[in-house]
C-alpha cells in the first residue's frame, strides 16, 4: 500500500549524523522523518566505532590478566572464549540500538524502517516489505554514510577475503591473519587480533602506515606492534590472492623491484570507505558529486540544490563519527536559518592501538609542509606518577605552538587513556588557550593530566618534572 506523507524535514539513514539531526531537529520543533534501511545508528553503533571498541576492551583485559603478577595478582591460566567476546560486544551494541529508538520515540521523530529513493528533486519514495510512502519534504538531509572500498585485484572476492564488517562475527580466532592497509581501520584491527594471539601482518602501500599520523608517533607504534605479534610491510602493492591447498590465502604483493608472498588464515581488506549511494537513485537529483564520488557540501552543510543537505561519510569531508554529529547540528541550524559553520580546525580523532593515538589541530608533518615555523615540546610518560602507578610508562603528549602567533595550534597523544586526554586540549585549543591559561589551570594529582601541565610549562621553558 502507498502512502503519501508530507514533512518539514526528510533524513535518509539513521548514523551518527541523522539520528543526531532528527533529535534536533524534532527539539527545535521541526516534524521529522527519519528513514533507515538497515541499522539504527549506523555504521559506528553497529560494525564500527562500537562493537570494534568493545572487542578492544577484550583484548585489554586479557593482555592485564597476562601481566597481573607484577601487581601481586596471582592468575593461575587466563584463555579466552571468543564467543563470550563477541556477546559482550553485540549486548552493548543491542542496548545502545534500542536507546537511540527510545530517543526517537521521546522526541515524536517519525521512524520508517525501509529503503529510500529519489523520485525527482522533490520527492522520496520508501519502501519497506509491505509498504511504500512517497515523501515531500521541505528540507532533506542525506546522511547514507559509506562502505567498504574495494581492491579490484584477482582473488579479492575469495571467502576468507572480509572486510571491516564481516571480520566482526568470525565464527572462531583465526591463527594467522593478513591485513591489507595500514590506515585506521587496518591497525586498529591489528593490535586487536594481535593482542588476542593471531599472527597478523599489515601490507601498506605507503612508506609509512598511519599516513597522516607524525612519523615518531609511527616509529613508537611500529615497535608496539612487533611485541603485539603484528609485522608490518611498508611500500607493498598487493597484486593477488590465491587460495592454497591447505584453504589458506596466499597475498601477492610487490616491494621495490621484488615480489613476495605472505599466507594467512584470513585476509582483511581495509583501504579506505566510499560514499555509500546504493538504492538512492541520487542521479535523479541535481546533486553534485566530488571527484571521490561523495557529495560536495559547503561549510553550512549545503548541497548545490536548494533546500538539500548532507552529512557524514557520503560527504567530502572527514569520515569521523563525531564529525558527522556535529554536522547533524549544524544542517539543522541553517534549515532553521541560524547561520552556523562547521570549523574543521580542532577535530580530535582517537586511533585504539595499544598504546592509543590521538590527535587534535594539527602535527609536525602538517606544519613543516605548510612552511610554518613552531616549537615542540614532547613530555614522557616515564615522568609521570600516575602513568607509573598504571604500568604504562611508554608514550607522550606532544604540544605544538605556532612561533608567529605564539599560540597553540596541535596537540598529539601516544600513551594510556589517549582518548580522555585529548578532550583537556581541545577545549584548550578550540578556545585559544595559551601556555600561559594552561599554568593556571589546576590539574588534579596523580592522574595523566599533569602531562598536560606539565607540557605548557615546558613550551615556556620552565619545566619542572622534566628536562626542557
Ligand atoms: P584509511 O584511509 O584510514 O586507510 C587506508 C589505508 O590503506 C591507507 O593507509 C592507504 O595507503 C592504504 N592502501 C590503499 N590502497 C592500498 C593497497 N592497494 N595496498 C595496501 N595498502 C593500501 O581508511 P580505513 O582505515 O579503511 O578507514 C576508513 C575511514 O574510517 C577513515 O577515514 C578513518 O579515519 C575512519 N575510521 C576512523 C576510526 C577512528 O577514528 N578511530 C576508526 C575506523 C575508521
Amino acid at each position: 500500500m502507498r502512502e503519501s506523507l508530507t514533512t518539514d524535514l526528510l533524513i535518509i539513514g539513521a548514523g551518527p549524523g541523522g539520528y543526531v539531526a532528527a533529535i534536533y531537529a524534532a527539539k527545535k520543533g521541526l516534524s521529522v522523518t527519519l528513514v533507515e534501511r538497515r541499522w539504527i545508528g549506523g555504521t559506528c553503533l553497529n560494525a564500527g566505532c562500537i562493537p570494534t571498541k568493545s572487542l578492544i576492551q577484550s583484548a585489554d583485559l586479557f593482555e592485564q590478566f597476562q601481566n597481573a603478577s607484577r601487581f601481586g595478582i596471582e592468575t593461575d591460566h587466563v584463555s579466552l572464549d571468543w564467543q563470550k567476546i563477541l556477546d559482550q560486544k553485540t549486548k552493548v551494541t543491542d542496548n545502545l540500538r534500542q536507546g537511540i529508538k527510545t530517543l526517537l520515540q521521546n522526541a515524536k521523530v517519525s521512524l520508517l524502517e525501509g529503503s529510500a529513493s529519489f523520485n525527482d528533486d522533490r520527492s522520496v519514495l520508501v519502501t519497506a516489505d509491505d509498504n511504500e510512502w512517497l515523501i515531500h519534504a521541505k528540507d532533506v538531509i542525506i546522511a547514507t554514510g559509506a562502505k567498504t572500498k574495494h581492491l579490484n585485484i584477482p582473488g579479492i572476492q575469495l571467502p576468507f577475503v572480509m572486510d571491516s564488517e564481516r571480520i566482526l562475527s568470525l565464527p572462531s580466532l583465526p591463527k594467522t591473519l593478513a591485513i591489507i592497509g595500514g590506515g585506521v581501520i587496518g591497525m586498529e584491527f591489528a593490535f586487536l587480533f594481535g593482542r588476542l594471539g593471531v599472527k597478523v601482518s599489515v601490507l601498506e602501500f605507503l612508506p609509512q602506515i598511519l599516513p597522516t599520523i607524525d612519523a615518531d608517533v609511527v616509529q613508537r607504534l611500529t615497535m608496539a606492534a612487533k611485541r603485539a605479534n603484528i609485522t608490518i610491510t611498508t611500500g607493498a602493492r598487493v597484486m593477488e590472492i590465491r587460495e592454497t591447498e591447505e584453504k589458506q590465502a596466499l597475498i601477492t604483493y610487490g616491494v621495490g623491484d621484488g615480489e613476495k608472498t605472505v599466507q594467512a588464515d584470513l585476509v582483511l581488506e581495509a583501504v579506505g570507505r566510499i560514499a555509500d549511494f546504493s538504492t538512492l537513485s541520487i542521479d535523479k537529483t541535481g546533486i553534485e558529486l566530488s571527484r571521490n564520488g561523495a557529495i560536495s557540501v559547503d561549510d553550512h552543510m549545503r548541497t548545490n540544490l536548494a533546500g538539500f543537505y548532507a552529512i557524514g561519510d557520503c560527504t567530502n569531508t572527514l569520515q569521523l563519527a563525531h564529525v558527522a554529529s556535529h554536522q547533524a547540528v549544524v544542517a539543522v541550524d541553517n534549515i532553521l536559518k541560524k547561520d552556523h559553520h562547521m570549523d574543521y580546525n580542532f577535530v580530535p580523532s582517537v586511533v585504539f592501538t595499544a598504546p592509543e593515538i590521538a590527535t587534535v589541530g594539527k602535527n609536525e608533518k602538517d606544519l613543516t609542509n605548510a612552511k610554518i615555523a613552531y616549537q615542540v615540546k614532547k613530555i614522557p610518560y616515564g615522568s609521570n606518577g600516575k602513568a607509573l602507578i598504571l604500568n604504562q610508562p611508554l608514550g607522550f603528549v606532544k604540544l605544538l605552538r605556532e612561533v608567529e602567533s605564539n599560540r597553540l595550534v596541535g596537540a598529539t597523544v601516544y600513551g594510556a587513556d589517549a582518548n580522555a586526554l585529548i578532550a583537556t586540549l581541545t577545549v584548550a585549543l578550540q578556545n585559544n588557550l595559551s601556555t600561559e591559561d594552561l599554568k593556571k589551570t589546576i590539574f588534579a594529582h596523580p592522574t595523566l593530566s599533569e602531562l598536560i601541565h606539565e607540557a605548557a610549562f615546558s613550551l615556556d621553558g620552565e619545566a619542572i618534572h622534566t628536562v626542557d
